[in-house]
Parts: structure tokens; C-alpha cells; sequence
């Protein structure tokens, strides 16, 4: 037996609430029950309940309230927790670093990553980047069936210095191959390496006889150029890459802004005629990421 059922048995007890008024509880037992009585203090029992209900309701509000403010900064936290957990891009292309870095799948609508990116791991990026892979990808193979862009190097898993290539240091950057026909203009996608094309289109060793299939790559360059969320800075290839490109886009009458947004963001660059190198801009809230 309790303290409290001591008490209870034996006459009266004092229930007392901070900032309330304190209440006697009057019990006794009647056919073996408990029947029990308030009586206010130096209040009234009307009162008295009414002080308690009021203080009862006002304490429901604020326990309420409380754990609403509660919730929302739990809501704040993980919210915070996931931007700042997500991929992040830090510093230059040519001199950075890659956070929580976004991966993209071997293969995809569209798409095949090159093996040799594979094998080095190099198939990391801002999530943006990925996405925009994929919805290139995927939009040029809506376009024209069979279709197959061949993925090579974007950055390392955590960023920084990557073999062979100066940027592709911060998750920004990626190396597209062209689309190559044959003869009777069936897709011949050639992953073990990216393949030099002149100033005709023609493909040469290892891989002669192919063409640069200038409707698809131009369809790349359009889906590229017209993603509703990322912006490209700049796609990197040869001089007659470019010139087939533009020239391409005027003889099918392409709308102005597009072909000017073109004319912009090809850029000649040496030891670009096998492949598009395209970088997109700094992402909104990548605070560290520097154009
Ligand atoms: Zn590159």
C-alpha cells in the first residue's frame, strides 16, 4: 500500500498545482466504494473547477503548441540535413572537389557508359549533370530509335584531379561520344574509345568507315541546350564539329534563340573532334560551387 492509498482511507489529502489554487480532496468509503468530494481552499468548488479546467485547456494549448514548433523544426532539421547531405560542388572545374557526389547507372534509356569509365570509377557528378545525361539521352532516343550515347568520363567519386583531363574536377563536366552511323546509316556506338571524326564527318582509325551522324548529335546538342532545369555553360568540341553542327541547325531552319544559344555554347577546343565535352553551370544553392 502506497503513501497516497494511506491517505486516501484515512481522511483527506491536499492536492496542490503550481500557480493554481490548492483543493482538498474530502473521500470516504460508502458500500465498500470510494466516494469523494472537492472543496476549494478558501475558494468555492465552482470556481475552483473552473480555474482547473481553464488551466487544463491552457496547458493542452500550450503541449499543442509545443509539439507542433517541435515537429516543424524536426521537418527543418531533416530538411536542412538532406540539402546539405546532398551532392556538392566545390571550388573550380579544374581545381575542386565533389560532395555526397550523384552516380550515374551503367546504362540507361539511351545511354552506356564507356567501360573504361566504369572500370576508373568516373561516373560521378552533381545530380544535375546526371540528370541532364539521362534526359539527353533519352529525348534523342524518343527521336530517333535505336539510338545510343556513349557516356565517358565525368568526375571521380569525391572529386578533384581525374588521369587525363584538366576540369572534371568538381562534378560538372562530362564527356559525351558522338553517334556514328554506318554506310547504310545504322547506329554503330564504339565504346573502347571516343572516335576522331574530319572536317566531312568521316571517321578514321581505329574505327574507319563510320560516319558523324550530324541529325542525331545535333538532336544531343538541341536536348542539351533545351533542359527545362539544367543550364549548360559550355560544350567543347573541334572546329569542323562545330561548323557541321551550325551548319546543320541553319539548313533545317532552327528557331533563332536556339541557334544562337549554339553558336554561344560550342566552343573550339584542341583535342576535341572525338567527343563533347559539355559543362553546366553552377547549380542555384550550390554556395561553393564557383563558375
Ligand atoms: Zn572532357
Amino acid at each position: 500500500m502506497t503513501g497516497l492509498h494511506v491517505l486516501l482511507l484515512t481522511g483527506s489529502i491536499i492536492i496542490s498545482r503550481p500557480s493554481t489554487v490548492s483543493v482538498s480532496k474530502n473521500c470516504t468509503r460508502h458500500n465498500g466504494r470510494m466516494a469523494c468530494t472537492l472543496r476549494g481552499g478558501s475558494t468555492s468548488r465552482t470556481h475552483s473547477s473552473k480555474v482547473h479546467h481553464k488551466h487544463n485547456s491552457r496547458s493542452r494549448h500550450f503541449r499543442a503548441k509545443s509539439k507542433k514548433i517541435n515537429n516543424i523544426n524536426k521537418i527543418q532539421h531533416k530538411k536542412s540535413k538532406a540539402e546539405h547531405d546532398g551532392p556538392m560542388s566545390v571550388g573550380k572545374p579544374w581545381h575542386g572537389r565533389l560532395r555526397n557526389a550523384a552516380r550515374l547507372a551503367p546504362e540507361g534509356k539511351g545511354y552506356v557508359i564507356a567501360p573504361r569509365t566504369l572500370q576508373r570509377r568516373r561516373n560521378y557528378g552533381l545530380a544535375e549533370l546526371v540528370d541532364m545525361v539521362k534526359y539527353a539521352a533519352r529525348t534523342v532516343r524518343m527521336r530517333y530509335p535505336r539510338s545510343v550515347l556513349v557516356v565517358g568520363d565525368m568526375s571521380a567519386r569525391h572529386g578533384g584531379r581525374v588521369l587525363g583531363h584538366k576540369s572534371h574536377q568538381s562534378g560538372r563536366d562530362v564527356d559525351l561520344g558522338f553517334y556514328l552511323v554506318d554506310r547504310r546509316l545504322r547506329p554503330r556506338p564504339v565504346l573502347d574509345t571516343f572516335v576522331w571524326v574530319d572536317s566531312f564527318g568521316r571517321t578514321k582509325e581505329p574505327h574507319p568507315g563510320l560516319r558523324f551522324d550530324v541529325e542525331r548529335n545535333w538532336a544531343l546538342v538541341e536536348a542539351l541546350l533545351t533542359n527545362p532545369i539544367v543550364r549548360v555553360k559550355l560544350i567543347f568540341v573541334s572546329h569542323e564539329v562545330r561548323d557541321m553542327l551550325l551548319k546543320y541547325a541553319k539548313a533545317i531552319q532552327v528557331p533563332q534563340a536556339l541557334y544562337r544559344r549554339a553558336e554561344t555554347v560550342l566552343h573550339y577546343f584542341p583535342n576535341h573532334g572525338d567527343h563533347f565535352h559539355v559543362r553546366i553551370q553552377c547549380p542555384g544553392g550550390q554556395d561553393r560551387c564557383i563558375p
